[in-house]
């Protein structure tokens, strides 16, 4: 037997076309959402990461600029520019790329971003508003990782639900969500005692370590749904092979591109055992985009609710 795939890619695009239409709605209050990206240096990966997040933006038709400041920038120089959107009423969302220069205070910048346009949902006034259930901007991914389960009619409440990674960002707002949504949740990480046994336990497996294929078949438990954060690279062929020998489309891949990606799943390993798994990539990754869409909209509708445009007297 082999697991079900959970394919983001067609949720993404439910969920988009879903956003369209109340974006159509919000054009009609003569509302468009807009949404500036803060992109500092050179890092590829954030390069490549903010260009998406501009072009899905477009194809929507969501207002977006994206700001590209020097890897030589310093922390009082972004705070400046945070400021500046904070301060700009079309401006809805703000999302300042990470990782950020080293000389920069990564906290204090995340910090300055008025909460009403973090949608990232970074701020600790949205995961404090995320761990008391109060309405707020919840992280794109870890709500993505929701998106999947629920719209795959993968139950949740009373199911045992193991995340490995604690980190702000995925692994602890993922598991305040199952929690919400009534799974009985285990947090791990890198000092956790028998690692595999405590995953085996779980219903639904959430990887989120950042460790190349490192959850093999021995973590799931048979039948559990698999969800794979992770995103490597692979440059190595003697780690291609070990990973995706027998699969010529990654093999031809790799000859071409010099590297191919992989989540934190062995998947060759995990298929035979698991009932339902994201692939890497067009699995998780899509619904991150996806639902920095979402918070988008919601926080234009959030903060223009909260502040309605002044009467004319
Ligand atoms: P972090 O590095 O911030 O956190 C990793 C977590 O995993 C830590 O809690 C760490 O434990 C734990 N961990 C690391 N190694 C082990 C191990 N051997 N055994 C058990 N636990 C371990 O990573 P992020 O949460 O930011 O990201 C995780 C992965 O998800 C990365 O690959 C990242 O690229 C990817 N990602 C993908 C996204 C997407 O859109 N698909 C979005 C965001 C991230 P400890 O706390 O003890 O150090």
């Amino acid at each position: 037997m082999s697991a079900r795939i959970l394919n983001g890619n067609e949720i993404r695009d439910q969920i988009k076309s879903e956003v369209s239409a109340e974006l159509k709605q919000l054009q009609e209050s003569g509302i468009r959402p807009g949404l500036a990206v803060i992109l500092v240096g050179n890092n590829p990966a954030s390069e490549i990461y903010t260009r998406n997040k501009v072009k899905s933006c477009e194809s929507l038709g969501i207002y977006s600029e994206r700001l590209i400041l020097p890897e030589t920038t310093k922390t009082e120089e972004l705070l400046i520019r945070v400021e500046e959107l904070n301060r700009r009423e079309e401006i809805d969302g703000i999302l300042v790329q990470l990782p950020l220069p080293s000389q920069v205070d990564s906290k204090r910048v995340l910090l300055a971003v008025d909460p009403q346009k973090d949608v990232d949902g970074f701020h600790p006034v949205n995961l404090g508003n995320l761990l008391s259930q109060r309405p707020g901007l919840v992280p794109c991914t870890p709500a993505g990782i929701l998106e999947i389960l629920k719209r795959s009619g993968i139950p949740i409440e009373g199911q045992r639900a193991v995340v490995i990674g604690r980190s702000d960002i995925v692994g602890k707002p993922v598991a305040l969500l199952l929690m919400h949504h009534n799974a009985t949740v285990t947090i791990c990480h890198s000092r956790t005692r028998d690692l595999p046994a405590v995953c085996r336990e779980g219903d639904i497996l959430v990887a989120a370590l950042g460790k190349a294929g490192m959850v093999t078949a021995q973590y799931v438990k048979p039948g559990a749904t698999v969800i794979d954060v992770g995103i490597s690279q692979l440059t190595q062929l003697a780690d291609v092979e070990r990973f995706f020998s027998g699969n010529a489309k990654r093999m031809e891949e790799f000859e071409k591109k010099g590297a191919t990606l992989i989540g934190d799943v062995d998947p060759a390993s995990v298929m035979p055992v698991a009932g339902a798994i994201t692939p890497v990539p067009g699995g998780v990754g899509p619904l991150t985009i996806a639902m920095l869409m979402v918070n988008t909209v919601r926080a234009a509708r959030l903060r223009r609710a909260a502040y309605p445009a002044p009467v004319p007297s």
